[in-house]
């Protein structure tokens, strides 16, 4: 017997595979209404349908019962069709008229009958994220600075600020998880610094048009230990124009230059041109949305560091 797991392997269409797939995996768990509502549940390798100790059934060759109702009809008698026996015997019921549906999440439970498309989703994302190698390779990166398990949570957070776009916030995501294909990976050269590569963060952390355009853009003192130059400092303002500089050179990771510093004068030019752009297109809808004040208290300056200003004829000054 198949479980639903080897079917899904099998579908053709990618789609339609991926989000089984993603649905499987979010291993959905039922409480049932009353028995006639689960006359066709599945018995075998199910969420909910489990033996004495807690474990689902596993599939066999034999011709036991499928569903809940085959099971209620089976006259068989041996170990296994008695235990499913049991099974339903103790199969606790809600009594109301409809099963409840719920999945396990690290907040809880999450009831599917009434969640949001959000909170499904963001669960998916969490559990997709399981094999997590990316962390081991950070910290091992990172050992000489981190001795203890770093903290993802507020990582994600400050690349997920709202201070950052979608295309901002795209860069850092694929730079973290450190699937992408680099120099490194190809055996060759830096293409914008020209030096030798030692491992797939040198175009995050290390490559030296990165450090002269920190220092260019003047937020060189906030980033102050390799750990910040991974994941950004406290400073929100200062890390909104770093993850715009990293996103501008992971971008053109592969761009060809005359030298190294026309890749350097090239390189501050974009990023002054992406951070400029980004500003003015948030000033423009704080202006049509009445919310200029906070537009300014987010993006002018916050503790010491000074971004922009605001010209008199309402124009963005960059001031690094
Ligand atoms: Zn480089």
């Amino acid at each position: 017997m198949t479980t639903n797991k080897e079917r899904i392997k099998i579908i053709k269409n990618i789609y339609y595979r991926e989000a089984l797939i993603s649905f499987n995996e979010l291993k959905v768990k039922l409480i049932p209404g009353q028995r006639k509502l689960i006359h066709n549940e599945p018995i075998i390798a199910s969420n909910f349908f489990l033996d004495a100790n807690g474990n689902p059934f596993p599939p066999n060759t034999d011709n036991s019962p499928k569903n809940i109702y085959e099971l209620m009809k089976c006259t068989e008698s041996n170990p296994i069709i008695r235990s499913m026996k049991s099974a339903l015997i103790n199969m606790v019921y809600s009594n109301q008229n409809k099963n409840t549906f719920f999945i396990e999440s690290e907040n809880g439970e999450i009831n599917l009958n009434n969640a949001t498309f959000k909170s499904i989703y963001s669960e998916m994302i969490t559990r997709t994220n399981t094999n997590k190698e990316w962390e081991t390779k950070w910290l091992n990166y990172l050992e000489s600075e981190e001795n203890h398990a770093l903290d993802w949570t507020t990582i994600w957070k400050k690349i997920h600020s709202k201070i950052n776009n979608p295309h901002v916030i795209s860069a850092q995501w694929e730079i973290l998880h450190l699937n992408f294909w680099s120099s490194f990976k190809a055996n060759e050269c830096c293409n914008l610094c020209l030096e030798i590569t030692n491992n797939n963060m040198h175009i995050a952390t290390e490559c030296k048009v990165l450090i002269d355009t920190i220092h260019e853009l003047k937020i060189n003192e906030y980033l102050t230990s390799k750990t910040i130059l991974a994941f950004g400092c406290d400073n929100q303002l200062v890390n909104f124009v770093f993850y715009h500089i990293r996103k501008i050179i992971f971008r053109l990771r592969f761009k060809n230059f005359q030298n190294y510093q026309s890749a350097r004068n090239h390189i501050f030019y974009r990023c002054r041109l992406s951070i400029t752009l980004d500003l003015e297109e948030r000033f423009l809808w704080a202006t049509k949305t009445n919310t200029r004040t906070s537009f300014e208290n987010t993006f002018l300056q916050q503790n010491n560091f000074e971004l922009c200003q605001i010209t008199e004829s309402n124009k963005i000054n960059l001031i690094v």
